[in-house]
Formats: structure tokens, C-alpha cells, sequence
């Protein structure tokens, strides 16, 4: 299997080139050449398979060559090993025809940890078979920064170097980051929004010179590894509910929109798949998008789930990529109009072949807070705030009649936001194992500001402490 940019300007790589560079030299992101067919026989074998097989089959095609087939099941293994619950991905049904898929039995107790585990693994096997090292660099709304520092500390050949924003993610979620006592982790909290971070962490892959010298690696969900990855719980799943002779409604609380677009490919590779509902919070290009054909940028509003405080969506690039007929010409006008005016307009045929597959709904503040509440009085269910978004949503999108089973993803355990829980429900969540003791650990961070030399200047230094010290 080749990997194709989305602008276009950069050639074909291999599986394990997308896999250490993230984001294409020209800008882009990667997408598969061609989507592998999955027969319907073989989604309804999937059904009373592992987790872990359900992998390994879906995962096959698009290493096939590079990563030998014992080793995959043996990093795939060891990926989901330290997973709370024996299904790695279980639902729990809360109504006659709904249902949700818990995400977040993994060592950060976010759905990062499903994509992220496995990658590691997967980048570590890579780069000590050509002898190489590299430096992980990611922007975190805060999930994907724990979820990456757990699963790479300790790795001898990485570096990792993860910026937040200051002051914007919850104190579970910092403290995740800052309290692993690791030589190769770099918490960087930057004095800027989400958007800032990521957008630092792009022009850091677009400055060639760093990028070759630091061998920088992208981890956030522009790498589309991590994507791949997740479309196995959108087939164990729906497999378990029917799937593939009756079709599945997924409801996807949706920020960077990496984790309902690999229920795009899902269905590209055959499940069928009803709608993709889009849930975001006060943060709604994505809705509005959906709903006027205009993408423009507004500023971040902080809100009770900021994993989804996000304006500028990376991978709605990619749907738009397919949209246009995999049109590098299109995506690059529309890149540059995103650039220099905030926005850009998707045309009449594109918007009609997204609103197809896809329902988009916003849910305020208040809304999340009231489902949290609704949702636990009804069902006993404790709903995170990222995954109440998803249920909130659900009661507008069910008003679309429709029959098939909707599948909420919840993407966080409410253990994580403690202070979204108590202000919803007065009742304080209890904390799971991996976070006993989160609050008595020392924490170790760097405070920078929102100025991209600086920050570049700042990982240079360490990258090469840690490279010196390697080879002495
Ligand atoms: C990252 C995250 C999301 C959003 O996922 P995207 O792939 O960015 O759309 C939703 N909920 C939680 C808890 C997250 O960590």
C-alpha cells in the first residue's frame, strides 16, 4: 500500500515513511492510495473474534510488505495488554437502540490510548530495526499529550515533546503529562490557545532543516496511522450489533475530526455504516460548516470538554480531499483561503456529498451539563463531558427517524474532568487505578511562550542533550 498527500506536491511513501513523518513535506496529509474491500463474510466473522484479531485483520492490508505479520500481532498484543476491560472496547447499552462504546479503559482513560499504544509500539519496532532515533513532537488539547506520554516514556531512540495550552486543560489532564518521572518526556505548557500549539507544531514539520536534523515525527491525528488504527472499534462494534447485514448510526464527539473520520474509512472499506453524526461543542465550525458550506475560524471558547476546544479541524482536510475527487488543485485553494482570510467555501457538489454521510449538531454548555445529569439519573451511567456532548447530540439527531442502532463514542471516563462531574451530579467521581496518586506526584513542566523560534530553540537543545548523551 503507497500513501498519498492531499496537496498533492510530494511523492507516494511507503507505510512506514507515513508512519515516522505525520504530516507530507508539502504540507499535506497522508491518505491510503486505495481503500482495501472487506467482503461482508468476512465483517460477520468479526463478530466473537478478539479485539486484538479484529486488528490484525483490518490492519493487514495496509502494512502488508513492511511489518511482518508475527510482528504485528505481537505489538497489537502488547498494545492492548494493559487495558483495564478484556473487550479493550465495550458497550454498555443505555436505551432500546442506543448504545455506548466505552473508549476509555486504557492507561489515560481516553480513546487516544487505542491509536496511541500501538503506535509506539509500532514507532519504536521501526526505528530500531534501521537504527534510528527521532523526536516526537506533538499539540495537545490534553488527551493526546498523556495518551502519547504514556505510551512513548522510557522508549531509548524518542525524544517527546508535547505542547498544551497553558492554563486550558483540566488538572488530571496536566497532571498526567507532568508527573511521569521519564528522561525523554518534555511537557511544554505554552501561553496560547490549542490552535496556537498545533499550528507551532505544523511549522515545525514545515521547516525542512529542523525536520531532517531532529528526525521529527508527528503523533497527533494528522498522522494517519493513528486513524487507521481506529477504525477496529467501529468493525468490533458493529459486528457486535448486527453489523454487517444491519446498518450502524455512530455518534462521534468530534474536535480535531480524526476519530469520526476513521468511521469514514470504516465505511470505505465496506461496514455499512447509516449516519456519522459530527457532535461538537460551543467550538462548532464543524456544524456550521456542515450546515452553511462555510468553514470560517472563530475564536476558542474554553468549555467543560476541551479536548473538542478546537477551531482549526486537521482532518476535515481529508474529507474534503475525497469530496473533490481527490483534487490536490482544489485543496491546496482551499488551504491558502483557510491561510489568508480564516475560511474558505466548500461547493454545492462537495457540501452534498458530505451532508450524505454526515448530520452535524452543537451542543452548548449548559446542554452537557444537563445531560450529564439526565444520563445518570436515567441509565446510571456517568457520562465524561466529551462523551455527554455525544449523548446530548443524539437526542437531536434521533428526531431524523431513523431505525438503526446509534452508537455513541464515549471517548473519556468521567474520572479524568472532576469538576464537570460534581458541578453536574454534586457527587465527586471515584478515581480509577491508574490515577491513584496523580495528586501527590511532583510535576515537571516548562512555561514558553506562544513564539515559534523560541520554542524551536527550546526542543533543539534538549533534542541534542539527549543525542550526546546516546552516543557517549
Ligand atoms: C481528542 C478527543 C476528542 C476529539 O477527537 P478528534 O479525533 O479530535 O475529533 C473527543 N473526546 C475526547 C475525550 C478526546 O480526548
Amino acid at each position: 500500500m503507497k500513501y498519498i498527500s492531499t496537496r498533492g506536491a510530494a511523492p507516494p511513501v511507503s507505510f512506514t515513511q507515513m508512519l515516522l513523518a505525520g504530516l507530507a513535506p508539502d504540507g499535506g496529509l497522508y491518505l491510503p492510495q486505495a481503500y482495501p474491500q472487506l467482503s461482508q463474510d468476512a465483517i460477520a466473522d468479526f463478530a466473537g473474534r478478539s479485539y486484538e484479531e479484529v486488528a490484525q485483520a483490518i490492519l493487514t492490508p495496509f502494512v502488508a510488505g513492511e511489518i511482518e505479520a508475527g510482528a504485528l500481532r505481537g505489538m497489537i498484543e502488547a498494545a492492548y495488554a494493559k487495558f483495564r476491560h478484556k473487550a479493550v472496547a465495550p458497550l454498555t447499552q443505555l436505551d432500546s437502540n442506543l448504545f455506548v462504546l466505552e473508549l476509555f479503559h486504557g492507561p489515560t482513560l481516553a480513546f487516544k490510548d487505542l491509536a496511541m499504544q500501538l503506535l509506539a509500539k509500532l514507532i519504536d519496532h521501526v526505528l530500531k530495526a534501521r537504527g534510528e532515533r527521532a523526536t516526537i513532537i506533538g499539540a495537545t488539547s490534553g488527551d493526546t499529550g498523556a495518551a502519547a506520554i504514556e505510551a512513548f516514556r522510557g522508549l531509548a531512540q524518542v525524544g517527546v515533546f508535547i505542547l498544551y495550552p497553558h492554563g486550558r486543560v483540566s488538572d488530571v489532564q496536566r497532571r498526567q503529562m507532568t508527573t511521569v518521572d521519564a528522561e525523554n518526556i518534555h511537557p511544554i505548557a505554552m501561553e496560547g490557545t490549542f490552535d496556537d500549539a498545533q499550528a507551532c507544531v505544523k511549522n515545525m514539520f514545515n521547516h525542512s532543516a529542523l525536520r531532517d536534523e531532529l528526525n521529527l515525527c508527528g503523533v497527533n491525528s494528522i498522522n494517519l496511522a493513528r486513524i487507521l488504527f481506529q477504525m477496529v472499534y467501529y468493525f468490533t462494534s458493529a459486528a457486535v450489533l448486527g453489523g454487517p447485514y444491519r446498518k450502524i448510526s455512530f455518534v462521534v464527539p468530534t474536535g480535531n475530526f480524526g476519530d469520526i473520520l476513521a468511521g469514514w474509512m470504516a465505511k470505505r472499506l465496506g461496514l455499512p455504516v447509516d449516519r456519522l453524526v459530527i457532535a461538537t461543542n460551543s467550538n462548532d465550525i464543524l456544524t456550521r460548516a456542515v450546515a452553511s458550506g462555510h468553514y470560517v475560524v472563530e475564536t476558542v471558547h474554553p468549555t467543560q470538554s476541551p479536548s473538542m476546544d478546537i477551531q482549526v479541524s486537521s482532518n476535515f482536510e481529508r474529507l474534503l480531499f475525497e469530496t473533490h475527487g481527490r483534487d490536490a488543485g482544489v485543496l491546496c485553494r482551499l488551504m491558502a483561503g483557510l491561510r489568508q482570510s480564516q475560511g474558505f467555501t466548500i461547493e454545492p457538489g462537495p457540501l452534498q456529498a458530505i451532508r450524505a454521510e454526515f448530520d452535524a449538531f452543537c451542543v452548548a454548555e449548559p446542554e452537557t451539563t444537563r445531560e450529564i445529569a439526565r444520563s445518570w439519573r436515567e441509565t446510571g451511567f456517568l457520562a465524561d463531558p466529551h462523551t455527554a456532548v455525544g449523548l446530548s447530540a443524539t437526542r437531536q439527531a434521533k428526531a431524523r427517524a431513523s431505525t438503526s442502532p446509534l452508537v455513541v463514542l464515549g471517548t473519556a471516563h468521567p474520572a479524568k474532568f472532576p469538576a464537570a462531574i460534581a458541578h453536574a451530579t454534586g457527587m465527586l467521581p471515584d478515581l480509577p487505578g491508574p490515577l491513584a496518586g496523580l495528586f501527590e506526584r511532583k510535576e515537571r513542566f516548562s512555561i514558553l511562550p506562544n513564539d515559534q523560534s523560541e520554542i524551536e530553540r527550546f526542543i533543539h537543545a534538549r533534542a541534542a542533550r539527549a543525542s550526546n548523551r546516546a552516543a557517549s
